[in-house]
């Protein structure tokens, strides 16, 4: 069937029928798309059999590559017995394996695995749970429903998620649909607010952070973070200490602490979990993107016994967490984890990562030359490298000038797959990227930001 279709054909059929996500339309109706068929290790093939190195793992989803052997058959072994059957009143071994693997993996003290579909749902998930949790918990401690998060953050798309996002483009005009919450300054040093320079400043970024939690903490829920960084943000890197403390503050008001992993999970970081860097539990965690190795969509939101002890009762007394999808605990996709994670145990990757890390740093410090190369932050295999018009007073360009878009463009023409944040490069390439591959993307990145940024039109 895909054979007899000719790629011209597609492409009509992609810009007649597909609704593309974060894409402006009108703009895409105008071009011919890049329509993948095919995919191997760090490549990604299109249909005329050109290869492009996936820079971003596809969204920041892919460790291990593509067609890893392990993950396809561990799919294909699990579709021999089932695709699919509820969780709601049936198990399945799978889901349940899984569910003890992560526990094992988790910071220590996550003791439980509540199933979902993706980034998302996985934090709507624990933000219910924080506020049922109260209720059940200390009902005498009267009403504490309010979340404390950080401006740039990101934690989905959904409306619960976008009530706890504060990205202006993507969320403000659903405003009207939100919760009300809490905001506070981001530790971006870059353009630090206060203008302080971290370590002397202490990370005073979170005294304001504490004042909210003396004033308003009895009615504080949760606080909700992304550990270590703010990705969608545009990859701002938290000072060491700062999740730590954020930590120590949430047990001394009586506030739980959120752990949105979706993108830092799962080795991304250097560690499994970016929490293990501080030593730190959240009281609850949300996981997804890399949990089944970039192969099929599913998340989970990891609690505390304390939590889920919140929640046991009989039935009369209603403390039933009443939330799930039709799609809970998909064997297919458990399954699919599961190998991903004993891929993590047979091919070390998380102790073959630490050098490749040590490598992509010195790579990217050979950027910081660049005229129009303001800030590279990186944590383990995320990165970010924030252009600016003016590197000396660290001017932005303007957002019309779509100067990461362009820069993209230039590197998919040189076989280099990437998505821009606004004016910060992403480079996130799978876990398993060779040195030889890593160095081929960052020159590639290297030129193209040349390329652009030192074009006339690029000043
Ligand atoms: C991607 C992401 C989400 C949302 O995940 P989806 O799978 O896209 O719904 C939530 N939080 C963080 C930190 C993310 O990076």
């Amino acid at each position: 069937m895909q054979k007899r279709v000719t790629t011209t054909q597609l492409g009509q059929w992609d810009r007649t029928y597909l609704w593309h996500p974060f894409t402006q339309m009108q703009e895409w109706e105008t071009e011919e798309p890049l329509i993948i068929e095919r995919g191997t290790g760090v490549y990604l093939i299109d249909r005329a059999g050109r290869k492009y190195l996936d820079g971003t793992s596809s969204i920041w989803v892919n460790l291990h590559g593509h067609r890893h052997r392990i993950l396809d058959r561990a799919l294909r072994d699990q579709l021999n017995r089932i695709a699919h059957s509820t969780l709601l009143g049936l198990s399945n071994t799978p889901a349940i394996l899984l569910a003890r693997e992560l526990i094992r993996l988790a910071p220590k003290g996550l003791r439980r695995v509540f199933y979902s579909d993706d980034g998302s749902t996985a934090v709507e998930a624990a933000l219910k749970m924080a506020v049922q949790y109260w209720q059940q918990h200390d009902p005498a401690a009267g009403p504490k429903h309010l979340f404390l998060h950080l401006k740039l953050a990101y934690h989905g798309d959904t409306i619960g998620a976008v009530s706890v996002g504060n990205i202006e483009a993507f969320h403000s005009r659903f405003k009207p649909l939100l919760f009300p919450t809490l905001e506070a300054d981001p530790p971006y040093c870059y353009r630090c607010p206060l203008n302080l320079r971290f370590p002397s400043c202490k990370i005073a970024c979170l005294d304001p952070i504490e004042q909210i939690m003396r004033a308003r903490g009895h009615e504080l829920a949760g606080v909700i973070i992304e550990p270590l960084v703010q990705a969608a943000a545009g990859m701002i890197t938290a000072p060491p200490g700062y999740l730590k403390r954020l930590r120590e503050l949430c047990t001394r008001y009586n506030i739980l602490l959120i752990a949105d992993e979706v993108a830092t999970g799962f080795g991304r970081t250097g560690k499994m979990f970016a929490c293990h860097h501080e030593d730190v539990t959240p009281d609850l965690m949300a996981i997804s993107k890399g949990i089944t190795g970039g192969y099929m969509p599913l998340a989970a939101t990891l609690a505390t016994e304390n939590i889920y002890a919140a929640f046991r009762g009989t039935f009369e007394e209603l403390k039933t967490f009443f939330h799930g999808h039709s799609y809970t605990g998909n064997q297919l996709g458990c399954a699919v984890a599961l190998a991903n994670l004993a891929v993590f145990r047979k091919e070390r990757t998380l102790v073959r990562l630490r050098p490749k890390i040590a490598v992509m740093t010195r790579l990217l410090n050979s950027m910081t030359s660049l005229r129009h190369v303001g800030d590279i932050r990186q944590q383990g295999f995320m990165a970010g490298i924030e252009l600016v018009k003016n590197k000396q007073s660290r001017e932005p360009y303007p957002f019309e000038m779509r100067i990461g878009h362009r820069v993209a463009q230039e590197a998919r023409g040189r076989g280099l797959l990437l998505r821009p944040l606004g004016n910060v490069m992403v480079l996130m390439p799978p876990l398993a990227t060779t040195v030889p591959a890593l160095t081929r993307m960052v020159t590639l990145l290297r030129e193209s930001i040349q390329q652009v940024t030192d074009s006339r039109s690029g000043q």
